[in-house]
């Protein structure tokens, strides 16, 4: 990758000082850090062209309609995917609750929607309120006998069994870092013609995933888990499929022609978008994808590979830390425990040397209880990380445990 002390200037908040401590940044996972690029371009467009979008005749409008569909056009052909594929969401949550929506109303009682033992909370309360709307069965791919992952073989077992209507994957879990074997999954349930939807919330900025090799049906992602700013996320669908989907939302801006009788609503994605959207925030997002796009993504899969092996190793070198997850497929995301200490107390005590980990149960309760655990200290990476930063880390989290001893 390219020198990281330069590209550690762009992002302004990592030169913040935190309880009289250099920031030492390791919760990615919950939200990224944002590019000066990303924070300018909010605010450019709130100082020189704020108007509304799809409405105008006038110049600011037609600028602010070209910069918002501009963006559109760059996150599908990051993701390998066409424009009319891509809709504006809130946000991933947002993304798998109009999935939810639209799939329940083709779904018939008994019919199996399949899920894994990973998933975010995100992607499972949805499809539990539809299974209790339509009698639909939701059932659950669970951890292997090493509690560290879910397997091909059980997985390809249980579609064969349920024969799913809807198979809902987490492409990389948010607690465990574990990336999922997506691709043969998908392939594998083509044998019943489930509809796939993968949630990308952590992976899409670590894994860059390429719709076409990927060809699931559904792919969804929060724009500020990958630079972007808040409030933003994506539904990428298949176009045939997406454009079948009955909307969630109903109101302005998703309607070919309205009257006191009838409504004809748009093609996708606009027919998803109803209301007024984010529009600065799918502007900014524009200048993370350019962002994203200026660095090789080979070096920064080695680049966080070795910064992950670094993590990795010095942990497993501290006596009394269980590492938990698939430490060997994993997106830069360490989750663990160190003995019966609860982890609030390492992460609190952390937080005095300005060291910002996540800790609890990561909206993943019943991943939690599979573990027979409450909850974990989550370190998780980015690209603008660096060992230095890792080396502090373990420095600061031997003496907090040492405290605790
Ligand atoms: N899925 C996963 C795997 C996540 O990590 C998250 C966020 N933690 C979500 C879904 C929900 O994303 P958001 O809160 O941005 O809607």
């Amino acid at each position: 990758m390219c020198n990281i002390d330069i590209l550690r200037h762009d992002f302004p908040i990592l030169n913040k000082i935190v309880n009289d401590q250099p920031l030492i940044y390791l919760d990615s996972g919950a939200t990224s850090q944002k590019p000066q690029c990303v924070i300018d371009s909010l605010n450019h467009f709130y100082t020189n062209s704020n108007s509304n979008v799809h409405r105008g005749i006038h110049t600011l409008g037609d600028q602010a309609t070209t910069s918002y569909e501009n963006t559109r056009e760059k996150v599908a052909q990051f993701i390998n995917a066409v424009p009319k594929e891509i809709v504006w969401t809130k946000g991933a949550t947002e993304s798998l609750n109009i999935l939810a929506y639209g799939l329940s109303q083709s779904l018939k009682p008994r019919d199996i929607i399949l899920i894994s033992a990973l998933e975010h909370h995100a992607n499972i309360v949805p499809w539990q309120q539809v299974c209790a709307q339509t009698g639909a069965i939701l059932k659950v791919i669970p951890l292997d006998e090493t509690l560290q992952k879910i397997t091909l073989s059980e997985t390809f077992k249980l579609i064969d069994i349920y024969k799913p209507k809807i198979i809902s994957l987490s492409h990389a879990s948010n607690a465990l870092g574990n990336i999922q074997p997506v691709k043969e999954i998908i392939e594998y349930s083509k044998k019943y013609q489930s509809i796939t939807i993968i949630d990308g919330a952590q992976a899409f900025m670590h894994l860059r995933p390429d719709m076409k090799n990927l060809d699931c049906d559904f792919y969804v992602f929060s724009a500020h888990k990958a630079l972007g700013p808040t409030g933003l996320g994506c539904l990428y669908g298949k176009y045939e499929v997406l454009n079948t989907l009955p909307v969630y939302q109903t109101g302005g801006e998703m309607i070919k022609t309205v009257s006191f009788e009838e409504t004809i609503f748009s093609e996708a994605p606009s027919k998803f978008e109803a209301g007024t959207p984010n529009i600065a925030g799918v502007i900014a997002f524009g200048s993370a994808i350019d962002y994203l796009d200026k660095i090789n993504f080979n070096a920064q899969l080695i680049y966080e590979k070795a910064l992950f092996l670094s993590l990795r190793n010095q942990l497993e070198n501290i006596s009394g830390i269980k590492l938990y997850g698939d430490l060997d497929q994993n997106i830069g995301t360490i989750s663990f425990n160190y003995k019966n200490e609860h982890p609030f107390d390492i992460a609190t005590l952390l937080d005095q040397y300005g060291i910002a980990v996540r800790v609890g149960n990561h909206c993943t309760q019943p991943l939690m209880s599979s573990l027979n655990i409450e909850g974990t200290v989550r370190v998780s990476l980015a690209f603008y990380n660096t060992k230095t930063e890792i080396e502090v880390f373990i420095k600061h989290l031997k003496q907090c445990l040492s405290l605790l001893d």
